[in-house]
This record gives C-alpha cells, sequence and structure tokens, in this order.
C-alpha cells in the first residue's frame, strides 16, 4: 500500500510495531487483564511525567480535557495565555463553557513571559490560567520551569498546562514544576494514532474539583481519580489506545528518556539547520523555537527566502512526505516541519533529501 509518511505537526507517523499492538484483541475495560494493563502503564506514565499523582487516560483528544479543565477548576476567572491558534482557542472555549476569562496575549511567535503573567495575576481576579507549553501553530516554547516558579506566589491559581506537542520529547518534571494540570494528546510526539489524552493533576486541583458543581461528568477530575485507583477508567475507554501506549511506552524506557530528549534536539536540529541553509529564516523569536517541529518563515515576517510553498508541499507529497502548509493566519506565508514521535538522524535525512530534490524543482 503507498503510503504518504507524515512530517506534519500532527498526526505523525505511526509505526508498524505501534500498529500491531493497537490491534491485539479487545478485552473488558472492567476485567482484570485491563486492570493489569492500566497497572503496568502507570508506573511508566509517573517515570515519564516526573509525578506521583495518577496519570489518567481519557478517551478523546486533547480538547476534551483541556475543556474539562476549564470545567473543574475555574470558577472566578481564567486568565488565557495566547501566543498562537492553539493557545487563542481557549479563550473562546472558555466562553463557550460560560466561564469568565481574559486574554493575555503576545504577538504570534513569541512566548509568554513570566513577568507578563505576574502582571495579570498581581489584580487577584483570577483563580486559574491557560497555558500552551509547546505552541504548535508558530513552533515556539514557552519558558515553562519559570512560568511554573510563579505557582509559588499565586498557590491558589490553577495552573492549567497542555504539553500536546511536548509531553515525551523534553523532560517535563510535574511535581517538581507544582503545576495544577499537565495533558498531552496522544498523535504528537508519542506518535500513537489520534484519540487518547494523557493528563496528571495535582492533589490541590483535585481538591478543588470536588467543590466545584458544574464540572459535568465524562472529564470530570474526582471520577477519574476514582477510578485510577483501581485502575479503570470512569467510562469504556479506547482499550486498543492503551495497548498501543503501552507498547510505546516500552520503546521509550528501552531506549531511555534522555537520549529520547536528545534525539529529539539533534532531529530538531536538522530541519534548523536545514531552513538556514537554504536561505530562510525561523518563525519564532531567537530563543524561544521549539524543539519538536519548525516553523519555517516564509513572508510572514521580513527577511529570508520565500518560496511556493503550496509547490513545495506538493512536491514533497510526490516524493512520499507530506510537510504543513502553515497554520491559521500564517498559512502560507509560513511551513511547519515536525521531528516528533520516532524519527531518526537517518530518517530526517530522507526527509531533508526529498525536501532538497523539491526546492531545487521549484
Ligand atoms: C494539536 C494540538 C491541540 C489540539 O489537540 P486535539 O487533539 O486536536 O484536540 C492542542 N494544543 C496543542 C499545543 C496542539 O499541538
Amino acid at each position: 500500500m503507498s503510503h504518504i509518511k507524515l512530517h506534519i505537526p500532527g498526526p505523525v507517523e505511526v509505526s508498524e510495531s505501534t500498529f500491531r499492538a493497537f490491534c491485539r484483541p479487545m478485552v473488558g475495560h472492567r476485567g482484570q487483564g485491563f486492570k493489569d494493563l492500566v497497572a503496568k502503564v502507570q508506573p511508566q506514565l509517573q517515570s515519564l511525567l516526573g509525578t506521583r499523582q495518577s496519570v489518567y487516560l481519557a478517551t478523546s483528544s486533547a480538547w476534551g480535557v483541556m475543556e474539562g479543565a476549564l470545567r473543574n477548576l475555574t470558577r472566578r476567572k481564567v486568565l488565557n495565555c495566547m501566543k498562537g491558534a492553539f493557545s487563542d482557542k481557549w479563550l473562546e472555549v472558555a466562553g463557550r463553557c460560560g466561564k469568565a476569562a481574559e486574554p493575555l496575549q503576545v504577538p504570534w511567535g513569541s512566548p509568554i513571559l513570566p513577568a507578563q503573567i505576574d502582571a495579570k495575576l498581581a489584580t487577584g481576579q483570577f483563580d486559574s490560567l491557560t497555558l500552551i507549553h509547546n505552541e504548535t501553530s508558530t513552533g515556539t516554547m514557552s519558558p515553562l520551569e519559570e512560568i511554573a516558579a510563579l505557582k509559588r506566589k499565586y498557590p491558589e491559581v490553577m495552573f492549567i498546562v497542555d504539553a500536546v506537542s511536548s509531553m515525551s520529547a523534553v523532560p517535563l518534571a510535574f511535581d517538581e514544576l507544582g503545576i495544577d494540570v499537565l495533558l498531552a494528546g496522544t498523535q504528537k510526539a508519542f506518535a500513537l494514532p489520534p484519540g487518547l489524552t494523557i493528563f496528571t493533576v495535582s492533589p490541590a486541583a483535585l481538591a478543588k474539583a470536588s467543590g466545584t458543581s458544574d464540572r459535568g461528568y465524562y472529564f470530570d477530575f474526582v471520577e477519574f481519580e476514582k477510578y485510577a485507583a483501581e485502575h479503570m477508567t470512569p467510562s469504556t475507554p479506547s482499550i486498543s489506545h492503551v495497548h498501543a501506549l503501552s507498547s510505546k511506552l516500552d520503546e521509550f524506557f528501552a531506549e531511555g528518556l534522555e537520549r529520547r530528549y536528545a534525539r529529539h534536539r539533534q532531529t530538531n536540529q536538522m530541519i534548523r539547520d536545514w531552513a538556514l541553509g537554504h536561505g530562510f529564516t525561523l518563525f519564532p523569536e531567537a530563543g524561544h523555537e521549539s524543539l519538536t517541529l519548525c516553523c519555517i518563515n516564509n513572508g510572514a515576517k521580513p527577511g529570508g527566502r520565500t518560496v511556493d510553498a503550496a509547490g513545495l508541499q506538493r512536491l514533497t507529497k510526490e516524493a512520499g512526505f507530506l510537510i504543513d502548509g502553515g497554520y491559521g493566519k500564517i498559512k502560507g506565508t509560513t511551513f511547519r516541519i515536525s521531528n516528533m514521535g520516532d524519527e531518526t538522524t537517518e530518517s530526517m535525512g530522507r526527509l531533508m533529501a526529498a525536501l532538497d530534490h523539491s526546492l531545487a524543482r521549484l
């Protein structure tokens, strides 16, 4: 079967071994077999996320838990830290959930900085904030450790962090960070099929959720905790995803987390070198570039080379690789290439060769 290999920033390429695990025979979600499976992945996930808290598995894409976090934890007003398409959308979602919300908007490509958040929280209006660690639409990372340090100054504020396109590719130590929610969908850096979200919640957030009356049912954090204690999920999960996750986590630990992080840094550097070497510039502010994808400037900002991005995408696709033509309001004036998941220097080398060939033909 001919297949175009995915180098878009999610969903990313899923390996054959992951699909084999995904297709294991079905088991009942209240039976011992499933409980054993969850009991097996639980310590692996805790180790990956640097937490002693339970790590929950939700059958939905990331937005399910992103919305759920607001419903569980925002009672007064949420501060939405906004720097790109995904983080901007959280303000709209808060509104649709009937929550009072205020934007902290920075230009796309800029990071969110601790001082900006500090100034907003100092007003005393907020009981929660949303932050995206790695804004996938612009390929920009915000300094999570420095932002999380603000939690000590504002212990009552719930820090809700989306690490959808960074979790497992860069180190994230939940307990040390001291934040309240950390979540990721599996179709990005985990290189699993879309449809599962992995998240963890602080004791303070669980306590707060238990006192929030309109938190709903499907993403009720208290329900997740209750069932996690028995190695189960509140409702029937995508059991196939959990099989695939188990197989993937074994691969993570066989490689070693440090080696995995180093591999992502290396493969990301290859894309940067390719872009800069061909006269392009990167869209994010210098020093805040993502390590899991590159958002390459193609006219969105002054300077640098501009090409027919749609043409580049088409020719590269003909060579068997799908890259992304930009997202939201920077579609066409940027393009994006992902190094998330199982990519190696060899596999990225093949992509670079295809890109070179395509560029030469434009
Ligand atoms: C992909 C992505 C999302 C959206 O996830 P869905 O799986 O489509 O719900 C949210 N945040 C970030 C940072 C993403 O990259």
